[in-house]
């Protein structure tokens, strides 16, 4: 009885009291956001200027060095799962000669839809960075998925933190540009 009413007591404070931000786990990168993300809002740049939606992503290794950086190319290759993330990732695996990113940063212009954000969890990222949110994302016809990024991941029970809004209004006025072709 005893070990019952402690499981019901114990979980709904915890999931919300023990999430770590970003900045609590990796303080030595703090500064550094700004920086990684100018080069995922570089690829979203050349996203626009190959006619391509308009999302760009980098991998950050865990010291701070940029791993890889793509963008969106689902039109130009037919194929609805190259998201800038998933060609990120996958480059950066690629790269690396690995299948796990353990420990490494995800930064991306636009919030991870649901495809992206399960694929940063069987990738092993610990933190994603990202500027433009969803909801804004879904308000110019692109789609999300509906799922916001941290629900996928504390759904899945993924140790991911978070760091939300960096050059947010540069990342809201490139998707807003890479709309309206
Ligand atoms: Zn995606």
């Amino acid at each position: 009885m005893f070990a019952k009413f402690r499981v019901l007591w114990i979980r709904p404070s915890g999931l919300v009291l023990t999430r770590t931000t970003a900045t609590d786990r990796y303080p030595m990168h703090a500064g550094n956001y700004e920086r990684w993300m100018a080069i995922a809002i570089d690829q979203c740049e050349r996203a626009i200027a190959h006619q391509q939606s308009p999302f760009g992503a980098a991998i950050v290794s865990p010291d701070g060095h940029l791993v890889a950086a793509e963008h969106n190319v689902v039109a130009a290759r037919n194929d609805p799962t190259a998201h800038a993330e998933v060609m990120a990732i996958r480059a950066a695996c690629q790269a690396l000669e690995v299948a796990k990113l353990r420990d490494h940063w995800l930064v991306s212009t636009g919030e991870p839809c649901l495809m992206c954000a399960s694929v940063a969890v069987l990738s092993g990222v610990g933190a994603v960075v990202y500027g433009a949110d969803n909801q804004f994302i879904e308000s110019l016809g692109f789609k999300t998925g509906g799922v916001p990024c941290e629900e996928v991941f504390r759904q899945s029970a993924a140790d991911i933190v978070v760091h939300r809004g960096v050059a947010q209004a540069r990342c809201e006025q490139l998707l807003r540009q890479g709309s309206r072709r």
